[in-house]
């Protein structure tokens, strides 16, 4: 009898996988609790259910989200075939209708002839067989308890409260400046000065923005040392300069003078492409966020690659666990998928699901494990998660600052600079579609 491969988890990372393996001649048990038991987010009784939204984000090649769903269809991802199969109209998104997308991707899966599909909750991970644990960020209760014991004290997160992200060569460094407080160690961080009237602009922004519909089941939570942004300022115009703006220690080399107020960023990858902003967890919705701390001086122009969450989302520290292949370090046999393992959004999470689909079956047939180059966006989301990041580790979506840069040169050798961004992009996605092609039949 030839050896299965577990897969916990019938959603959007889970089915990849599966489809992977099978498609490549492995047999699957795939574990799925529906329709038995649900999630408070999970309504439908079928698989790879889109909880919220319907729209998989842009499929242009300029945006970096458009790129991997494009190397997923290279790659031939089964998300995307039925994503692609039931879209509905969405300019250049791509949506689709969730029923049929679900109901498509489920009979798949149960007519595929090597996947055996068990509709039962697992809370238990076997040490015999090559498991994929794709639980997302919901994992049933009873599973989260075995893969605390698994993955250790500390290493896995209930909520997710993140600050938002910017790419680096957004900031508009004519107004920011580089300094750490009092000078001390490195100057690490990326300085927005504010005067009286900006921060009182700002300030009035921020405690009028609206802010994003919180779930029931994310009602009890509590966020101890890790409060809103904007929940901070209510308690008064100055909380927020004796908090996470105060200017204290900081210099304006422009001015030479103390500013009123500071909003500092930090790096949040080790190549300094990306920066948090230091302290703006937040539960504004996403369209405000962009608005407000657009106001920031030297945040005008930011490109935001992730915004501000508080929400519910069960992760594990990847950096810390994972290889590139998410397989785990420790444990030869056991892979994780999806958004369980910090990747964020439902393409990032069938990414995973299809890289860790392809080296479970590659384990089993005691091939070497692949590694997608950094050129690649299947292959920079699996770097950003399994490399230790710079502060805490926090959930990413795809974007162009993990992707490895292009590196132009003139006909002198010299290096060039791509003004266009779009043009730059678009040139970044064509060279990774490239690299995919050469693998695609992996
Ligand atoms: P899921 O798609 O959630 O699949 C996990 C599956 O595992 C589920 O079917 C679940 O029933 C099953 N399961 C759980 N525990 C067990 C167990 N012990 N045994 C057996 N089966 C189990 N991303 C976006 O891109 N756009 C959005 O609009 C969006 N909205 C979101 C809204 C909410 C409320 C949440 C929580 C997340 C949202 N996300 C969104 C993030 C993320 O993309 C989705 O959660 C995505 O579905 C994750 O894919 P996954 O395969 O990791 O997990």
């Amino acid at each position: 009898m030839e050896q299965v491969i577990n897969v916990i988890g019938a959603g959007l990372a889970g089915c990849e996988a599966a489809w992977q393996i099978a498609k490549r001649g492995g047999y699957v048990r795939i574990y799925e609790m529906k329709p038995h038991k649900k999630t408070p987010a999970h309504h439908l009784d079928t698989f790879a259910e889109l909880v919220c939204s319907n729209s998989l984000k842009s499929n242009q090649l300029e945006n970096a989200a458009g790129l991997l769903k494009e190397e997923l269809r290279r790659m031939g991802s089964l998300i995307m075939e039925c994503a692609d199969s039931n879209a509905v109209p969405a300019g250049g998104a791509l949506a689709v209708d969730r029923e049929d997308f679900s109901r498509c991707v489920t009979e798949k899966i149960k007519n595929h002839p090597n996947i055996e599909v068990i509709e039962q909750e697992c809370s238990k991970i076997d040490d015999e067989n090559i498991t994929i644990i794709a639980t997302g960020p919901l994992t049933s209760e009873a599973l989260i308890a075995e893969i605390a014991r698994i993955t250790g004290d500390g290493f896995l997160s209930f909520f997710d409260a993140a600050a938002p992200i910017v790419k680096a060569d957004s900031i508009n460094m004519e107004k920011a400046f580089i300094a750490s407080r009092y000078d001390r160690g490195e100057a690490d961080y990326i300085n927005c000065p504010m005067t009286k009237e900006e921060y009182a602009a700002f300030y009035e922004a921020l405690i009028n923005a609206e802010k994003a519909e919180v779930k029931d089941f994310e009602k009890h939570l509590v966020f101890e040392g890790c409060m809103p942004i904007e929940v901070m300022a209510e308690r008064g115009p100055d909380t927020l300069r004796f908090g996470p703006l105060k200017p204290v220690g900081l210099t304006d080399p422009r001015t030479g003078k103390m500013p009123y107020a500071v909003v500092q960023l930090r790096r949040d990858n080790k190549e300094g492409t990306l920066y948090n902003m230091v302290g703006f967890q937040t539960r504004l919705k996403w369209g405000e966020q962009k608005r407000v701390f657009s106001m920031i001086p030297g945040l005008e122009n930011a490109e935001f690659v992730r915004y501000g969450v508080m929400h519910r989302n069960t992760f594990i520290n990847s950096p810390r666990l994972l290889l590139p292949s998410y397989r785990m370090k420790k444990r030869r046999n056991l892979f994780f998928a999806g958004q369980i393992t910090g990747v964020e959004g439902y393409v990032e999470s069938t990414a995973s699901g299809l890289v860790a689909g392809i080296n479970a079956f590659r384990l089993l047939k005691g091939m070497d494990e692949i590694y997608f180059p950094k050129s690649t966006a299947l292959g920079a989301l699996a770097h950003y998660i399994s490399t230790s990041s710079v502060g805490t580790f926090q959930p990413m979506n795809i974007n162009f600052g993990l992707i490895e840069d292009l590196k132009p040169t003139d006909s002198d050798g010299k290096p060039l600079k791509i003004k266009d961004k779009r043009l730059k992009n678009r040139m970044i996605s064509e060279r990774a579609l490239r690299v995919i092609e050469s693998m695609k039949d992996i």
